[in-house]
């Protein structure tokens, strides 16, 4: 075939292709566009997996009815004017190609009005063309109506999967931006019913609330700002991180509880992802992944938005100080914030059956927590655990201690796991492990499997203070190992470890290391402890960085406020 230059339709049509993947994607482009035209109320209604239709509807600026058609042409926009605009790109849309994308891919009905315009007008395109066009009454405004998506595009619609897969991606879609814009009035309905309805009140924990529930949003942290370190001086903070994220009382088995708001672009990164969880390390058990809205807000040129069509992806010119921050602010905020559990409702009833405990943390909690101090917070003791006086010992189990603000149980094992971790975790970085000899070297067989993740990782073991050589066929010799194993199954840690460490990385290792030692070697529950040996407990405790959860993420203690108290006996 002669070159030639393609026709319009046949560059529409691939073009569509890279913009608009599947329905989620129309939602997206066009609650872009409703967000663009700076609307506080945004309505989107599909049906039949958003294939059948989906309808966006907003009360924002609307489109001149002179430009409506235009709005249809390739490259036609009205966010971008110069190369120079280009490089401070405050709107989510710019590329002025979604509209056309959609056209050349689905039957289209705009209806919309601008802003002093005294009356509507409305346009229908089919296969990319314009077809009636006229005038309709509507209040301010802009409604998008897509009908028969891919309907001749067979190949993408064999592609799509389930009409209840198709909606998911679509609830995902108007969730992120409903977390992202907390001031909007978002509602989603998907084939008639309420699927997401939030307030617009502009509090980000509201729309947590509606998107992820209320026991996730009970759990929520607000990210500190870094205001007070900045106050009094001239120079802005950038990146500025803000948003919310889960304590570790909570925790969700994937990572898609994870969004990330670049200048209120919603935008994929695991590099993001990666520094979030890194941030938890300790916290949460393996496996597990926290929640996370986190609003990256930085200087327009210091990120690149025009990257990719679907505008998912950015470039950050200096991409170290952004996950930097973003870790920090999560540190710091974890270990200033997370306060201890406190039992929120002990119903005491006399003759009916009393209910269950509840710990909860209220959002008023998250808001009243003690203030930040920024120069030393990543050394200094958590403010949040206060000196406790020890009062005796539950169920050889809890050890019961009161403070100035109630009454704290403290479940023995789980401390003494905290203590010790933090503990190994510092003696190893230190070279300063403990490590007792043996008086016979013990001799050691493993299983092919674990041989190899011996072989490959005995120098991980050794800095914790195993002595380890090898002593013929999967066989090794151990000389020596950590002090606080000895006398304890160290065998079985051994082997425990080499079972579940494969395809860790180095970090990864490490922790799974210094948490089996410390779970090997901490009091268990059932063991009765003296009132000197309790004592000295919750004063080490006091000292450690996190005294709210054990390294798997179970909570260490809970609290029955004095306040509580005085409720619960009637003096309130
Ligand atoms: P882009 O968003 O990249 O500019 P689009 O193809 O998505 O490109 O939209 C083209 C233009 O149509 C926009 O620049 C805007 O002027 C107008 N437009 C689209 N949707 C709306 C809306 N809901 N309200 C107001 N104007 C809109
Ligand atoms: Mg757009």
């Amino acid at each position: 075939m002669p070159i030639k230059v393609l026709e319009k339709e046949i560059v529409s049509r691939i073009a569509a292709g890279e913009v608009v993947e599947r329905p989620a994607s129309v939602v997206k482009e066009l609650v872009e566009n409703s967000l663009d035209a700076g609307s506080s109320q945004i309505s989107v209604e599909v049906r039949g997996g958003g294939v059948g239709l989906i309808r966006v509807m907003d009360n924002g600026a609307g489109i001149p009815s002179g430009e409506v058609e235009l709005a249809f042409d390739r490259y036609a926009t009205s966010k971008v004017g110069s190369l120079e605009d280009l490089e401070s790109i405050t709107s989510l849309g710019f590329r002025g190609e979604a509209l056309p994308s959609i056209a050349a891919v689905a039957q289209v009905d705009i209806v919309t009005c601008a802003v002093g315009e005294s009356v509507g007008s409305y346009l229908s395109l089919k296969d990319g063309l314009a077809g009636n066009r006229g005038s309709q009454g509507r209040s301010q405004g802009t409604t998008i109506t897509v009908r028969n998506l891919f309907r001749k595009v067979p190949a993408r619609l064999k592609f799509l999967k389930s009409p209840a897969t198709e909606n998911s991606h679509i609830a995902n879609v108007v969730s992120q931006y409903a977390l992202a814009f907390p001031e909007v009035k978002f509602t989603l309905f998907i084939d008639g019913r309420v699927a997401i309805r939030t307030p617009g009140n502009g509090q980000l924990i509201d729309s947590v609330v509606q998107v992820y529930g209320l026991e996730v949003a009970q759990n929520m942290l607000a990210i500190r700002s870094r205001d007070e370190e900045w106050e009094g001086r001239t120079a802005t903070p950038s990146p500025v991180v803000t948003g919310m994220i889960s304590s570790p009382a909570i925790s969700r088995s994937n990572r898609s509880y994870l969004s990330f708001f670049v200048n209120r672009r919603w935008i994929s990164s695991r590099l993001l992802a990666w520094a979030v969880e890194e941030a938890y390390h300790g916290l949460l058990m393996m496996g597990k992944h926290p929640v996370a809205i986190i609003n990256i807000s930085l200087p327009l040129k210091e990120v690149d938005v025009n990257i990719h069509p679907t505008k998912t992806e950015v470039k950050f010119q200096n991409e170290r100080t952004v996950l930097g921050a973003v870790q920090k602010a999560i540190r710091r905020t974890l270990i200033e914030l997370a306060p201890v559990p406190k039992i929120e409702e002990v119903a005491i009833t006399y003759g009916a059956p009393s209910a269950p405990i509840q710990v909860l943390l209220t959002p008023a909690e998250i808001g009243s927590s003690p203030a930040y101090s920024p120069p030393m917070a990543e050394q200094t003791p958590a403010v949040s655990l206060p000196v406790l006086r020890v009062l005796g010992q539950l169920s050889s189990s809890y050890i019961i201690a009161e403070g100035p603000d109630g009454l704290y149980l403290v479940d023995q094992h789980a401390a003494h796991e905290r203590i010790l971790f933090e503990k190994i975790k510092h003696q190893r970085s230190h070279q300063e492990v403990e490590v007792q000899g043996l008086l016979e070297p013990v001799a050691v067989e493993v299983n092919p499997k674990q041989d190899e993740t011996w072989k490959a990782h005995y120098e991980n073991l050794a800095e914790f203070g195993f002595s380890i050589e090898p002593f013929g066929d999967r066989t090794y010799l151990v000389r020596a190992v950590p002090v606080l194993l000895h006398q304890k199954d160290w065998v079985g840690v051994v082997r425990e470890l080499l079972d579940s460490l494969s395809g860790e990385d180095e970090g990864g290792w490490i922790e799974k290391i210094a948490i089996s030692i410390a779970c090997h070697s901490a009091v268990r529950a059932g063991q009765e402890l003296t009132y000197d040996e309790m004592r000295e407990l919750i004063r080490q405790l006091e000292q450690v960085a996190i005294p709210h959860t054990c390294p798997h993420g179970r909570p260490i203690m809970i609290r029955l406020s004095s306040e509580q108290l005085r409720r619960e006996f009637g003096r309130g």
